[in-house]
């Protein structure tokens, strides 16, 4: 029988997900990114399933809501999970990898995929006859964007991201930081700390209340994500938010005496060798040198060098409420889109925040695009499970729709339960409801 041809626009976390599952389930799929020959503000290079800011994936046990999430992509065979495990590099309690070795196994998969062509170009409109899947992320390209806005005639959506620097290993001063995770938990120590004593922390929330950050343009004001705020604006909330936040020094042992740390900052592996580490919830917009200044004041870090430093970024989706069906299809019969053919959405574009999610999406969208040009009917997953809980949060009805992350807040709550066990519960119902559904759903057949 023939293969029917599907376009995949954005050759990022969702895109590669959904391109690998599409030649699962026996398509041939035109793989489209548009780096390195245009470049967004964020990524470097070309690299496919390229981490732009933090290399972890998240929690991985399975009372933490990304832990779940994940456990659950294995069990739908996500590819991209897979190849996370291989690249993973020690981070305590976290699926944590070193992001060039993970980009370069995407892309060795995709390259050998037969069934998958990769085109270095920019895609600028949906208009095509082949059905296709967008996946070009929260910076997608402005000529697409604007195509896009202009046709699905919704207001454009956006709020602003911010990047956490990335420090040389070598230039950390270990008579003032050492390595710990918190709790102690994993069997090697990950995290490299650097404390700060009461008067150094008072000093430096002072000097990050008074600093200069890049001016954002008046529209971009109050469109901060409050899921990752930038360092300064946390320090402008109140003197205590950074060390409840990403400088909170429990479970990091005690100081020379005897005394609980005030504050510090964690540090986390970029990559296997352990010569890169990311400032852990240090995402800022801070003038670079201002950066720079401000970092010297901790006494680990007092010449540390930059690999890289924070910045800010735009980040778009679109009104997935009042767009998208419960498949991420777009809803067809759209006034303006009367050209398109069949589109699917994945990744953060739809609003699903976050790495795993944009995983998570790139394969729920895929699976729904091949039952519907296969069978002509959907498939969806059961709502007590993960993905389909995330889903429903981006396409229920909602005038203030904004990006959210998985959590157990989103997964429905059948049950009475106590409090206490309340994430075990919701986490067993929802693997049971998966393992359920994969015994009998369909096999889209190669
Ligand atoms: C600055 C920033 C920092 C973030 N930090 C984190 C973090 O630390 N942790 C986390 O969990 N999430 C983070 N996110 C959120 C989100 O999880 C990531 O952006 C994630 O990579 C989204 O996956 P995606 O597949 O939707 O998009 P991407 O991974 O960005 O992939 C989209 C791809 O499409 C390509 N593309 C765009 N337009 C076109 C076009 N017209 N034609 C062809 N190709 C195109 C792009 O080059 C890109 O490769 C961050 C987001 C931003 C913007």
């Amino acid at each position: 029988m023939q293969k029917t041809r599907v376009k995949v626009i954005g050759g990022g976390l969702a895109g590669c997900e959904a391109a690998l599952q599409l030649a699962s389930y026996g398509f041939l799929i035109d793989l489209y990114e548009m780096r390195p020959k245009v470049n967004t503000p964020a990524h470097r290079g070309g690299d496919l399933a390229q981490l732009v800011c933090s290399n972890s994936f998240k929690g991985i046990a399975k009372t933490t809501a990304h832990g779940l999430l994940k456990n659950e992509l294995t069990l739908l065979g996500s590819f991209l999970i897979e190849l996370a495990k291989e690249a993973q590099v020690p981070a305590g309690e976290s699926l944590t990898v070193n992001r060039e070795i993970f980009s370069a196994l995407v892309e060795k998969k995709i390259l050998e995929c037969p069934a998958i062509t990769l085109h270095r170009e920019e895609v600028t409109s949906l208009e095509d006859d082949l059905p296709t899947l967008v996946a070009a992320g929260p910076l997608a390209s402005e000529s697409l964007t604007n195509s896009i806005f202009k046709s699905l005639g919704s207001e454009r959506l956006h709020f602003f991201d911010a990047i956490a620097p990335v420090v040389e290993a070598d230039s950390i001063d270990f008579n003032h930081a050492f390595y710990m995770n918190r709790w102690e938990k994993g069997e090697t120590a990950d995290f490299i700390n650097c404390p700060l004593d009461k008067e150094t922390y008072n000093a430096f929330v002072e000097k990050l209340r008074e600093a200069d950050s890049v001016e954002p343009r008046p529209f971009e004001k109050n469109e901060l994500f409050e899921g990752c705020l930038p360092i300064e604006e946390m320090a402008r909330r109140g003197t205590e938010t950074l060390r409840y936040g990403p400088m909170r020094p429990i479970g990091l042992g005690f100081g020379n005496e005897g005394k609980k740390w005030h504050a510090v900052i964690q540090l986390r592996a970029e990559n296997a060798q352990k010569t890169l580490f990311n400032m852990v919830g240090f995402q800022t917009r801070l003038k670079w040198n201002t950066q720079k200044e401000l970092f010297a004041m901790v006494p680990a870090l007092k010449n540390a060098r930059f690999a890289r430093l924070g910045c800010m970024h735009r980040n778009t989706f679109i009104e997935s409420p009042k767009l998208l069906e419960p498949t991420l299809q777009l809803k067809r019969g759209l006034p303006g889109c009367e050209k398109f053919p069949p589109i699917w959405f994945a990744g953060q574009i739809t609003g699903a925040e976050g790495y795993t999610e944009a995983v998570a999406t790139g394969w729920y969208a895929a699976w729904n695009m091949a039952c519907s040009l296969k069978h002509g009917v959907p498939q969806l997953l059961p709502k007590e499970s993960c993905i389909r809980s995330l889903v429903d949060q981006l396409v229920s009805p909602n005038p203030d729709f904004q990006p959210m992350n998985f959590n157990f807040g989103l997964l429905p709550h059948l049950i009475e339960m106590k409090k206490k066990n309340k994430k075990e519960i919701l986490g067993n119902q929802a693997e049971e409801a998966v393992l359920e559904w994969i015994r009998k759903k369909t096999v889209l057949e190669n």
